[in-house]
């Protein structure tokens, strides 16, 4: 800012702005809610003030973008009350990203046998040691993980943007270490100095027990809360386990918030639900953004399948490529697992994939990775699973209950007994309640018309299917 402005902000407001400046903040305060303030508010300076205007600094342009765009009305607000209507806020960054400077080791807290230490067993990730593999340009986005892939690429190019923590929850093998890895990558690319942490909650868990046998809690303080500026913590169900650990990990990670780093989890379970975990750490998850993925449709693992055939080169015909995409749901290493298998095999016999040699390859390849049921499927192992999938009880479905939200799926039920069990009717009537043979038939003929005109529906017998196939 020019002298004039420093001068008359010295001059003329020094002794008025001050109090007037704690008012605004309280007022900010008031509006944000203290969790938010205090991530923030040590990163606004107030610089200047030039008439009716106010100038203040921060250290980031995602905090310029954070005040402007998020909290524009409480700012107007603090303004209002503790200035006038008609004063206004220039905000400017005072300096380029602070994780583009040199890392800055404070020799207070790290000895120099310390530091050697450090450098030795530093086991975590540099630019290195991402997968070179998992980036955004190789995840195939669809309506299943759009959200968690948008939110994953948005504090990759603007750490800390208010989403902090984000974190992302989804079923295994959907890509939640991809997109983990995906930000680590960006970030590199983007801030080469930048130091950013990829470890699984696991790691984290054993070196801080290791660490607190070995008497080197600052070691690893420095390597986890100083020489941090974004942490990545895969699969965080495991955190649960223990407390001393979860206490540490809760100070690391309140004190990496504090600081303006950022902090992205996974786990394959919402913070809700894993289990033991402290109330204040599971609080502090909830705050920041929670995204969840999803199983792919259809679609999304046709793309992926075509996307892996076409990078390595394989032809394969689209028949079979389908017939994997309907036979694997759940799972995309498994997905992508089927795939190579098929094709590891053809090169090795020379051979062409057809749609016949697919099958029984498949279905040995899903066999011996403990992926399918030998065992013949029972009509018990069918109401579980569709019971769970529409979330109502066993009892529920076998019920009289005439309500669509139990008729649906007891009717979805009985179709799937009778596709894949060699039951008779009267068989699968007396498994579900003792129905009558010919409620088992209308069942299946009501579903099995449905199915062709209805696509949702024809994904649910899709995906249940599929569900009720593995161990
Ligand atoms: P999770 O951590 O959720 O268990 P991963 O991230 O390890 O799953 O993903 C399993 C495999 O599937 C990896 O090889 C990953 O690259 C791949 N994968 C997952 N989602 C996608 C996607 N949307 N597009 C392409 N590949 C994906
Ligand atoms: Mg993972």
């Amino acid at each position: 800012m020019p002298e004039a402005e420093q001068s008359n902000y010295k001059s003329e407001h020094s002794d008025k702005t001050p109090s007037q400046w704690n008012q605004f903040l309280d007022t900010f305060r008031d509006e944000i809610g203290t969790f938010e303030f205090q991530v923030f508010a040590n990163e606004i300076s107030l610089t200047g003030q030039k008439e009716n205007t106010l100038f203040l600094d921060v250290p980031k342009p995602f905090h310029k973008d954070w005040l402007e765009q998020r909290h524009k009305d409480a700012l107007e607000t603090a303004l209002t009350s503790a200035y006038s209507p008609n004063h206004s806020l220039e905000i400017s960054v005072e300096q380029s990203m602070k994780s583009t400077e040199e890392p800055q080791v404070d020799d207070q807290t790290v000895s120099n046998d310390d530091k050697q230490t450090v450098n030795r067993n530093f086991p975590f990730a540099n630019k290195t040691d991402f997968d070179p593999e998992l980036t955004f340009a190789n995840f195939v986005v669809g309506r299943s993980n759009q959200f968690a892939y948008n939110a994953a690429e948005a504090v990759a190019d603007d750490p800390a943007d208010g989403y902090n923590p984000l974190f992302i929850h989804g079923d295994v093998g959907l890509g939640k270490t991809h997109l983990l890895q995906a930000i680590g990558h960006r970030v590199k690319q983007q801030w080469e100095q930048a130091s950013v942490k990829y470890i699984s909650a696991e790691q984290f868990m054993n070196e801080i027990l290791r660490c607190i046998q070995e008497k080197k809690m600052k070691e690893f303080q420095y390597r986890f809360r100083k020489n941090v500026d974004m942490l990545l913590v895969d699969d965080v169900q495991f955190l649960g386990k223990s407390d001393t650990t979860q206490l540490e990990f809760f100070h690391t990670f309140e004190e990496l918030v504090q600081n303006g780093k950022s902090t992205v989890f996974c786990s394959d379970r919402p913070p809700n639900e894993i289990p033991k975990i402290e109330e204040r750490l599971q609080s502090r998850f909830e705050q920041g953004l929670i995204v969840d993925i999803q199983k792919p449709d259809f679609e999304t693992r046709m793309a992926i399948l075509n996307k892996e055939a076409n990078e390595s080169g394989i032809t394969i015909s689209q028949e079979v490529v389908q017939y994997i995409a309907s036979n694997v749901a759940s799972n995309i290493r498994v997905l992508k697992g089927c795939l190579n298998n098929l094709v590891a095999r053809a090169s090795l016999d020379g051979q062409t994939i057809t749609l016949e040699s697919a099958k029984q390859q498949l279905s040995n390849y899903l066999e011996a990775q403990g992926l399918r049921k030998n065992e013949p499927i029972s009509i018990e192992d069918i109401q579980h699973t569709v019971a769970e999938f529409f979330n109502i009880s066993v009892p529920d479905l076998m019920s009289k209950k005439p309500t669509q939200s139990i008729a649906h799926p007891r009717q979805v039920g009985m179709y799937l007994a009778r596709e894949m069990t060699n039951s008779s009717f009267a068989e699968i009537g007396d498994q579900f309640g003792g129905r009558d043979h010919s409620t088992v038939i209308h069942a299946t003929r009501k579903i099995d018309n449905e199915r062709g005109k209805d696509s949702e529906l024809n994904g649910t017998v899709e995906q249940l299917k599929n569900k009720i196939k593995q161990p």
